[in-house]
């Protein structure tokens, strides 16, 4: 873990949140790489589950929504987590995450824990300029609701029949009692998630639907599948209204922990809005005119959590060589360029306009510092899955030498091949 964080922060991946000022606690901001592999992940995964598909559409809702959404969906009086202090060092724990007849964490001290409170996790803040009760507003803890509150809208706008999905991304709140271990529990981060309307009867089919497309994605975007456990939530730990519910966990270096969730939710969501709102919410069947509520399997997946997962199973040490060994197509730089040598105009024209070129078609990095060796280890060690190096035969040849990540292996490429050689790499 120290390793992943330290490789972060150093090749700008994941800087601490405003460190000059001595920085925000479990805060951390997406520096120039960081923000390249996110948008990677979040491409890839809008491509498999929205733009290949014909029963997905996708929303992008406002992060504070008018509160009686969460007064309708149970958040204001439910979404809580179970907090103790320590009387001794005033520590605070998430009562489930600790053994309360143990000694506390913190100070080590026995006994002196107050008895668990209920503490509302939704993030509060004031729209307009009076900070009264009634501008109250929430950052949305989850993007799901979005999906339910525009449900009868994009119905309406893009006529799909059942079964079909809303998929969105987009930020969440939560005011955790315990963020940490980097970027794994933070209390802003970003959520993919679908809501994908069914009849109530095809639950189990559309269940097991989705339990398999969410292992595609774990293969897709270079999680180690090894490292991914299924876990069956069992009956009084569910929600009331879930019939099933099944957590995706991975192995991280401080435990196996939460991933992605995956949750039949019924017609909850639905049903709550339309009695609160008032509106009516149901599907009507096009062919037989029947009016019903649609039930719904929720899959979702934490970005950050995703971005985490991905580091810590693409990072390999060979012997003094580091490298992340991530999917080319969520590599934040497809392929480098370097001139042989830095002195040699004619060299480094000629580099140059096969880099302008293959920027056209996927992020290139150029490099003509130091020594090749020391440059295939510092492209090594952010991932990009190519290294080209032009030298004297290539301008009389046409052709330069690519080397591969992961192997260390060289090949000879004409250059007019170099852009299909790559891009039929990244699919
Ligand atoms: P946990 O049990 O770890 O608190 P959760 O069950 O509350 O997670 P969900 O409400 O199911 O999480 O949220 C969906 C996904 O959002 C999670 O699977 C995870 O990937 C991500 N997520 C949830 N909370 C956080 C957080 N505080 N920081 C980063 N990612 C989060």
């Amino acid at each position: 873990m120290e390793k992943i964080v330290s490789l972060a922060k150093r090749r700008g991946f994941v800087f601490p949140g405003s460190e000059i000022y001595g920085g925000l606690a479990n805060s951390w901001d997406y520096g120039p790489l960081g923000v390249e592999l996110r948008n990677n992940i979040k491409q890839l995964w809008w491509k498999m589950f929205v733009h290949s598909r014909e029963d997905m559409v996708g929303i992008e809702a406002a992060l504070i929504m008018n509160s009686k959404v969460w007064e309708a969906s149970g958040h204001l009086a439910e979404f809580t987590d179970p907090l103790v202090e320590c009387k001794k060092c005033h520590e605070r724990f998430r009562a489930d995450h600790i053994d309360l007849s143990a000694a506390c964490p913190n100070c080590k001290e026995k006994g002196y824990f107050t008895t668990p409170k209920n503490f509302n996790m939704m993030l509060k803040t004031f729209l307009g300029p009076a900070e009264e009760e009634a501008n109250t507003v929430y950052f949305r803890p989850e993007t799901a609701q979005a999906m339910f509150v525009q449900f009868k809208n994009v119905l309406q706008t893009s006529r799909k029949r059942l079964p079909f999905g809303i998929a969105q991304i987009g930020k969440a709140f939560r005011n955790e009692i315990t963020p940490g271990n980097f970027i794994f529990r933070t209390r802003e981060f970003e959520q993919m998630e679908i809501e994908y309307f069914i009849r109530e009867g095809e639950w189990e089919t559309h269940f097991e639907a989705w339990r398999k497309s969410m292992h595609e994605w774990i293969k897709a975007v270079g999680i180690d599948e090894s490292k991914v456990h299924e876990l069956e939530i069992p009956d009084g730990e569910r929600a009331h209204y879930s019939k099933r519910t099944m957590d995706f966990e991975f192995d991280y270096p401080f435990g196996q922990k939460e991933l992605y969730g995956l949750a039949y939710r019924g017609d909850f969501d639905l049903k709550n809005h339309e009695t609160a709102s008032g509106e009516n919410l149901k599907y009507r069947d096009p062919e037989t005119n029947e009016e019903l509520l649609p039930h719904v399997i929720e899959p979702t997946w934490g970005v950050d959590r995703t971005l985490l997962a991905v580091l810590l199973s693409s990072y390999e040490e060979d012997g003094e060589r580091v490298f992340l060994k991530l999917p080319p197509k969520i590599a934040p730089y497809k392929a480098a360029i370097f001139p042989l040598l830095a002195n040699k105009p004619e060299l480094i024209d000629f580099a140059r306009t096969i880099y302008t070129d293959l920027q056209k078609h996927f992020p290139v990095m150029w490099d003509d510092r130091g020594n090749i060796g020391k440059r295939y280890y510092s492209q090594d060690e952010i991932g990009t899955p190519f290294c080209i190096t032009v030298d004297f035969d290539s301008l009389e040849k046409q052709d330069v030498t690519v080397r591969f990540r992961d192997m260390g292996t060289q090949e000879r490429i004409p250059i007019k091949e170099l852009v299909s050689f790559i891009t039929t790499r990244l699919m």
